[in-house]
């Protein structure tokens, strides 16, 4: 296993030009759901003669998907799109009637969803089944969300933050909460304070996942000590969207980029220390390519 897995990162730090160092996270890119999805995906490829597609791009990363693709990997959006062959559901999950159709249409289907989601899946089902009014801290049109309203039945209530909560439709309600796992425990929490005075009974499964948590905190921790950040991952990813906006929220110098070649001398310019991080779908090489651009960029800016 590489340094992108959810080992601690050995060398984050790089010495860029003099008087400038470039800092990367101690946990960023890759985790394991996503390597998990990645190694299922090639095992597809080599095991099975027909075609094999994943349902929406496998992860959130543009040369990623390309990359496969060139190697025979197609995307469908929809079940139906596919008559013979393998379909890969990637690490979001989806809704269980979608793999009900999938297998009616003759499909073999490779569930590549990653574990941590699937526990979520099953908390919303259990407190489906169990009669609770099922609340899921999430994006409302995110792929992992509407596998967690399918688990829940159908009938779940979809919120960003304490800010949507119905207070109406769950004064005195038997409330259960489950969480998309990219969010921040830190908005779980203040879900949870806004739930309890109103809910007769409130249970809260935090299932934010564990790579989410080390990769927010430490990008927190990085962003407190850096002049600036860049963030590496694609723009529709929600864990990166995420690192984006808690780094931005301590270092105003914050950028996001998907390659190295978006990069700005003027980002850096003045700055004595650069952080790097990075989402969960980014491949190590695109990190070390940033690192390398960064070095480059911050000797230019250095000798003006
Ligand atoms: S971010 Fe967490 S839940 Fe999502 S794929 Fe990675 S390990 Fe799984």
């Amino acid at each position: 296993m590489n340094a992108s897995s959810d080992d601690e990162r050995a060398t984050p730090r790089s010495p860029a030009a003099e008087g400038c160092e470039i800092v990367v996270a101690r946990y960023a890119g890759y985790c394991y759901g996503v390597e998990r999805a990645l190694r299922l995906t090639e095992e597809a490829l080599a095991r099975v003669p027909g075609p094999v597609a994943t349902l929406g791009p496998i992860i959130h990363n543009p040369s990623v998907v390309r990359g496969l693709a060139a190697r025979g990997v197609g995307v469908v959006d929809e079940v139906g799109e596919m008559s013979e062959g393998t379909l890969v559901v990637r690490t979001h999950g989806v809704p269980p009637e979608v793999v009900a159709a999938a297998h009616a249409r003759g499909l073999e289907v490779v569930d590549a969803t990653c574990p941590f989601v699937a526990v979520a899946q099953r908390k919303a089902h259990d407190l489906h089944e169990g009669g609770y009014t099922v609340v899921i801290l999430g994006e409302h049109d995110h792929p992992e969300v509407a596998g967690l309203q399918g688990f829940a039945g159908g009938e779940a209530i979809v919120v960003a933050g304490p800010a949507d909560v119905p207070v109406e439709r769950l004064r005195g309600r038997r409330v259960g909460v489950v969480v998309q796992t990219t969010q921040a425990r830190e908005t779980l929490a203040r879900l949870a304070a806004a739930l309890a005075p109103l809910a007769r009974e409130l249970v809260v499964f935090n299932t934010v996942c564990e790579a989410t948590e080390k990769r927010q905190s430490a990008a927190c921790e990085l962003a407190a000590q850096v002049d600036v950040v860049i963030v590496v991952g694609g723009r529709n990813s929600a864990n990166t969207m995420r690192l984006v906006q808690l780094c931005r929220d301590i270092q105003p110098r914050t950028h996001h980029i998907e390659s190295a070649g978006e990069l700005r001398e003027a980002w850096v310019t003045g700055a004595r220390r650069v952080g790097v991080t990075a989402g969960a779908s980014t491949p190590d090489s695109e990190i070390e390519e940033t690192v390398d651009r960064l070095r480059t960029t911050c000797e230019a800016s250095d000798g003006r």
